[in-house]
């Protein structure tokens, strides 16, 4: 049996080695051979006609052959063995080899084969006949036998010697070749050749059989051979047709994946088996791509490069276009190192596998597509669109998740932030700078934010940590104070520094109600903050259900405008030292129909958010100095200290407002004082300065409320140019039992006094503290030493009475008339008995 197959010149050079020893053994053979047959041949005309007839038998089988294809090389399988074990049944086995090496030679010289290839096939051959020979010799071979029965096994021997050796032989050969392993390609079709080789053995049985009854008999075989070889031919391309459309229908359902990364490398290796290409390339078009690849698997994948293909001695290319359009997607590769001509049908698989390619392609590419589009709209859906952070949806699935697992890892919290005054950012320097504020708060809290944890933006200026894997609800607050400190940080907005004040509310986990509960919790606890003026509040029970009163009010803010239910208290601020009343100071009131009386800290919040603010703030001004002008009336001409929420200041039309109603009320600007409270984001802002600008130009007092309690008091102060400070009631309480408190008091009256500032103490609840600051200088105070805060008329009532039978009086000097008194330093210092409302401003 001979097989040819696709060779090329650098497996050549590897099959040398084999096909050497093949052919140097063949020359032994031959020559052992030659010499028998030199010792008992006759030059007699019968001798030289079955010679003649052996070497044609040889030629003949050796020509003839019945092609088939394992896997995709192509495979010839000779009548040469045939012919070789009926020569060796008859003829001495030296002159067979012999015989058998012409025979090959003669037929091969009719084909051009490569030498390497001749060469083998003429070895192999010898090689065969001469072990055919040796079996037949060793089993005692005689011809003619004396019965037929006697053949049977010496040549079912001999010729299985012949077939075993041609496959050990030629397989290897073909292995190297092509690149597959040697068992694999002999269980490859194993059935039908051993089905065939039975047929050949049957044959010669056959032939030998009438061989011994009659020899012109063997007239017949020659047809017979010929009818069953077409017989079978047939049947072998039907069954090689058969197999090659079953491995095309594999390769091309291989295909039918939806990863392109998969459809591109089963292109390369179902290729590469298919049509026993050295490389396969597969490449894109859009975008270039190129996947390079054999029967071993993918050898590259990336850019298109031409490195590989530069030693391919032939290149098949096909583009891949689909039935529909004349579009190609890419191109398909076939690379060979060697010539090689494909056939007519393999030419149609290519084709049609190209085809499956390029519609697999183009549904991966499309599948790709879907999914990349799918990811992100469900990216879209669960992220903010303005800051790339998580979204509220994104925060509470990942929240339920995160608290439905039954062993999670330490304690979850979530961290609810609100910026402080943004909205008037966004009024005063309009939406894009309010963005880049969002964007910039979002970027340094995921920066800042511990691994694992998730950073939302809930909507508006409001923004959510998620705080995992806490080993203690404690840390909760250290994490969110590391977190609110970074937003606190100026940022830069359009070359103005700006800093952006936030309250946390921190809720650690619940034990049910899940990421809806912890969310309302959180929330609860950010208002608490907000209201008591801290920067971070945490969630206590106890404390809840009044936030979830207050966040209701909001609901009821624009009856409360309409109806008047806003009313201002009076709290009055007096001299020190002679209890002597220098101011009032107005104080919102909200007489809330079911809630009653709720003070400012409870509403000033909801009222802020909401868009009315301007009507809460033009009410209050104008019952203030409604009231101003009754005690001016009354004979009490007392400035009237209005608090102003920081919004106020970024309306232009402000200053005007205020203007119009001091006229409206004849009251001169210099009795009217503004509060304000320290928030560096406004007092940064441009329009502040104008709407203060305006304001003490025409008159108007401007004072400092809570001074020191915010994180930038001195900075503030040097920008806001203001006539009075007032100290947050906070250190006043405090001053009997903190030093801290007491330092903070005497630099702000110092601060004070340097600048040529009133200084108001506020919270003032006891002779001591009233004698404790005016000993440091503090003129003024306020607080419930005094009195409370009440309407205007009861103020006017106090006025009148007065204390100790002196109207305008509320306290007991803190000396008697004509008592020596020993000032402090700082006291001397200050160098004024009764403190200035109106003090003169600082140069
Ligand atoms: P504030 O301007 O610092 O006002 C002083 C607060 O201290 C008042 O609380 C007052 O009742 C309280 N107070 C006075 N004396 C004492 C005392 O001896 N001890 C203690 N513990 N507290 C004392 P109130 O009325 O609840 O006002 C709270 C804050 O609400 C005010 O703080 C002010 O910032 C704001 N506010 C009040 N009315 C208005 C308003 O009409 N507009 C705006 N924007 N804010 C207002
Ligand atoms: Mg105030
Ligand atoms: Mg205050």
């Amino acid at each position: 049996m001979t097989r040819t197959d696709r060779r090329d010149a650098e497996t050549d050079r590897r099959l040398w080695p084999l096909v050497g020893l093949v052919v140097v053994c063949a020359f032994f053979a031959g020559i052992v051979a030659l010499y028998l047959v030199a010792g008992t041949m006759t030059a007699n005309v019968t001798d030289l006609a079955s010679t003649a007839t052996l070497i044609f038998l040889v030629a003949v089988g050796f020509v003839v052959k019945w092609h088939l294809r394992i896997r995709s090389t192509a495979h010839a399988i000779s009548w040469c063995e045939t012919a070789i074990v009926v020569g060796l049944a008859v003829a001495e086995a030296p002159l067979v080899v012999l015989c058998t090496g012409l025979g090959v030679g003669i037929a091969l010289a009719t084909q051009s084969l490569p030498r390497i290839k001749a060469a083998f096939a003429i070895a192999k051959n010898m090689l065969v006949a001469s072990a055919a020979g040796i079996a037949l010799h060793l089993l005692d071979w005689r011809w003619p036998p004396d019965d037929l029965a006697s053949m049977v096994v010496p040549l079912a021997v001999a010729y299985s010697v012949a077939v075993v050796l041609d496959e050990m032989l030629t397989l290897p050969v073909i292995a190297l070749d092509t690149g597959t392993k040697v068992h694999r390609l002999f269980l490859d079709d194993w059935s039908l050749r051993v089905a065939s080789a039975l047929v050949r053995y049957l044959l010669i049985l056959g032939t030998l059989s009438i061989l011994v009854a009659d020899q012109w008999l063997l007239v017949a075989i020659p047809p017979l051979i010929l009818c069953v070889h077409l017989a079978h031919a047939g049947q072998a391309r039907a069954r090689a047709d058969q197999q090659a459309w079953q491995r095309l229908a594999r390769a091309t359902d291989a295909l039918n994946v939806v990863d392109l990364d998969k459809v591109l490398s089963t292109a390369a290796v179902q290729a590469a088996e298919l049509f026993s290409t050295n490389l396969v390339e597969v490449e894109l078009n859009d975008p270039a791509r190129l996947v390079q690849g054999n029967s071993d698997g993918v050898r590259y994948d990336g850019p298109p490069t031409t490195a590989p293909t530069a030693r391919m001695r032939t290149i098949v290319a096909l583009p891949l276009t689909g039935a529909d359009s004349e579009d190609s997607t890419g191109t398909l590769r076939l690379c060979f190192t060697g010539p090689v001509k494909l056939s007519e049908r393999e030419h149609y698989t290519l084709r049609t596998f190209a085809s499956a390619l390029c519609t697999a392609v183009r549904n991966a590419e499309a599948y790709q597509k879907l999914t990349r589009d799918a990811a992100r709209h469900a990216q879209q859906a669960a992220q903010d669109a303005l800051t790339g952070l998580a979204n509220r949806r994104r925060l509470m699935e990942h929240g339920a998740e995160l608290l439905g697992r039954r062993h999670a890892e330490g304690i979850t919290a979530l961290l609810l932030i609100d910026l402080n005054h943004f909205k008037e950012i966004n009024d005063t320097l309009g939406h894009a700078a309010g963005d880049e504020v969002l964007i910039q708060v979002a970027r340094r809290l995921s920066a800042a934010a511990a691994t694992g944890d998730l950073v939302a933006r809930l909507g508006g200026d409001e923004f959510a940590v998620l705080l995992t894997t806490l080993p203690a609800p404690a840390i909760a607050t250290h994490r969110a104070d590391t977190l609110l400190a970074t937003i606190c940080e100026p940022m830069e907005l359009d070359g103005m520094r700006i800093s952006v004040e936030a309250s946390g509310g921190i809720a650690i986990a619940p034990g049910s109600g899940g990421m809806a509960e912890l969310l309302r919790r959180a929330d609860v606890a950010m208002y608490q903050a907000k209201r008591s003026g801290s920067r971070i509040a945490t969630y206590h029970r106890g404390r809840d259900t009044a936030d979830v009163g207050r966040l209701a009010l909001g609901g009821d803010l624009p009856r409360a405008v309409a109806q008047h239910e806003f009313s201002v208290s009076f709290q009055p601020i007096v001299d020190l030292a002679s209890g002597e009343v220098l101011a009032a100071e107005a104080l919102a009131r909200w007489q809330h129909p079911d809630r009653g009386r709720l003070d400012p800290r409870r509403f000033l919040e909801t009222v802020e958010r909401s868009g009315l603010l301007p009507a809460f703030a033009d009410a209050v001004l104008d019952q203030s100095l409604v009231a101003a002008a009754t005690w001016a009336e009354a004979g009490f001409t007392l400035p009237v200290a209005v608090n102003l929420s920081p919004r106020s200041l970024l309306d232009p039309r402000f200053p005007s407002a205020v203007l119009a109603r001091l006229r409206a009320h004849d009251i001169a600007p210099q009795q009217l004082i503004l509060e304000l409270t320290e928030t560096l984001t406004i007092s940064q802002l441009e329009v502040v300065d104008q709407v203060l600008g305006q304001l003490r130009d025409a008159g108007v007092r401007l004072a400092l409320d809570d001074f020191g309690t915010g994180c930038s008091s001195l900075s503030l102060l040097s920008r806001v140019p203001v006539h009075e400070l007032k100290i947050a009631q906070s250190f006043v309480l405090a001053m009997e039992t903190s030093s801290e408190a007491v330092a903070v008091i005497r630099s702000t009256i110092d601060l004070g006094r340097s600048l040529g500032l009133t200084v108001v103490a506020e919270g003032v609840e006891s002779e001591p503290q009233r004698r404790a600051l005016w000993a440091m200088g503090c003129a003024a105070g306020q607080g419930h030493l005094f009195t409370r805060p009440m309407p205007a008329h009861r103020l006017l009532t106090a006025l009148q009475c007065g204390s100790d039978g002196r109207p305008g009086v509320l306290a007991s000097p803190l000396h008697d008339e004509g008592a020596v008194i020993h000032l402090a330093q700082s006291r001397r210092a200050a160098g004024r008995g009764r403190p200035e409302m109106m003090p003169h401003l600082p140069a």
